[in-house]
């Protein structure tokens, strides 16, 4: 597969497939209490010890009856015998003709069965009457209806968001198993870039990748290593790869993947990994290098700053929910139809960015964020999806149907 796959100009499609191939499942779990889960992905499977609600409760404010007492042509007149709050059960009997004043979520007294909102109400001191109309046996809230006793509600793979936890919270769990978070080391490469902080001399630029890398691994939920930046220097970079590979499970670099002279990464991994160097039928990001750097997997990342976003989200990104542990999740696809005429060449798949809101008519529509160079960062800043413009199309007019990729899960 190594030497073909050089050669060969991959799809989107292909070169996933292999990353996925290649990136094993996360190496370990731990204990963690449910105050830490929020984002997480679970290891093993929540099973319910009891049933919940656990006991039956009512849905409204109002008054607990026995449906047999319901007059059906008529108004019903109840005599109140007490009451049911919400943590103060009523523990009396409920005769024929008798109703309890109730809460929401206290507890049905017994042989009642239904629950009359006070809104439907008319209250005369210790008695009530209750229009004709009611439905027998409504507003309850049944034992088991939201969980029964043994039935698996999380499995192992899922990253947990607020309802989960509440769920977890709701049976009363304050400890459980997740993956570890996997490890990723980032580099920047490249004798043009400057840290934060220095002012820049001439020929210089500010070393954005790190930052943008930094916050797209913190949204995916991983240990992050910065490294730093890297001159390009062969001998500096062998040595500070060699290194990141025996503690990272990932290792991310951006810059030096393309067939500019100085680009040294290729050289140096070859010597110290087994790494593939992929043109990718897609733009932005084309040149992509991937491969293995001792146990660690490698993501070369090219060096334009819109390419490096396009070519994390649609590739590290997914290799990176794998390596957690989380069930493969293809991130969500919509349609939507352009506002502007977009230019395109045959030949590889565009990544452009775009605004995209639903019309007033209903239907989604996506604007153009303006010129789409690879190193123009804010057509990515300004967006808030990518608009896929496929392979073999030319210039798209305006009014055209388009896959749009939403970053809400990305960025
Ligand atoms: P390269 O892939 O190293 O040839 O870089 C391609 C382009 O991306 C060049 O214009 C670089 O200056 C720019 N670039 C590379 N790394 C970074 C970085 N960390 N931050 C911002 N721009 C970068
Ligand atoms: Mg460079």
């Amino acid at each position: 597969m190594n030497i073909p796959l050089n050669e060969q100009m991959l799809t989107v499609e292909e070169a996933l497939e292999h990353i996925l191939e290649l990136t094993p499942p996360p190496r370990n779990k731990e204990k963690i209490t449910l105050h830490k889960a929020h984002q997480r992905v679970l290891a093993s499977d929540v099973i319910a010890t009891f049933d919940v609600p656990p006991f039956r409760n009512s849905a409204m404010d109002g008054y607990a009856i026995r449906s047999v007492d319901l007059v059906e042509a008529a108004s019903t007149k109840l005599n109140v015998v007490g009451k049911s709050f919400a943590g103060h059960p009523f523990n009396g009997a409920v005769n024929a003709g008798e109703t309890v004043r109730i809460m929401t979520g206290a507890v049905m007294p017994k042989d009642t069965d239904s629950v009359i909102m006070q809104e439907h109400v008319q209250n005369q001191e210790d008695q009530i009457e209750i229009p004709a109309g009611q439905k027998p046996t409504q507003n309850v809230r049944e034992v088991g209806e939201d969980l029964k006793q043994g039935d698996i509600i999380l499995q192992p793979g899922r990253r947990l968001h607020a309802a989960d936890i509440g769920l977890l919270a709701s049976m009363g769990i304050v400890e459980i198993e997740v993956f570890c978070k996997p490890r990723i080391a980032i580099f920047s490469t490249g004798d043009e870039l400057q840290s934060l902080g220095t002012p820049l001399e001439s020929g210089q630029i500010y070393d954005s990748n790190r930052y943008t890398l930094d916050a797209l691994l913190k949204k995916a939920g991983v240990e992050i290593i910065d490294m730093g930046v890297l001159p390009d220097d062969e001998a500096i970079i062998t040595k500070a790869l060699g290194n990141s590979a025996y503690d990272a499970d990932i290792v991310i670099t951006s810059g030096g993947v393309s067939v500019g002279e100085a680009d040294f990464i290729k050289d140096t991994l070859m010597k110290l990994g087994h790494v593939d160097f992929w043109k990718i039928a897609m733009k932005p990001g084309k040149p992509l290098a991937f491969g293995k750097l001792g146990d660690a997997l490698f993501f070369g990342l090219p060096g334009n700053p819109v390419s490096v976003m396009v070519t994390f989200a649609l590739f590290a990104r997914e290799s990176i929910r794998i390596i957690s542990g989380e069930d493969k999740q293809t991130s969500v696809s919509l349609t939507a139809v352009t506002l502007d005429d977009l230019k395109k060449q045959p030949g590889r798949r565009d990544y452009q960015r775009g605004i995209y809101k639903r019309s007033n008519t209903g239907e989604l529509e996506v604007s153009t964020t303006g010129p789409q160079g690879s190193h123009i960062l804010k057509s990515m800043s300004m967006a808030n999806c990518f608009v896929v413009l496929p392979r073999q199309s030319e210039d798209i007019p305006k009014g055209t149907d388009l896959e749009i990729l939403p970053f809400s899960d990305i960025l």
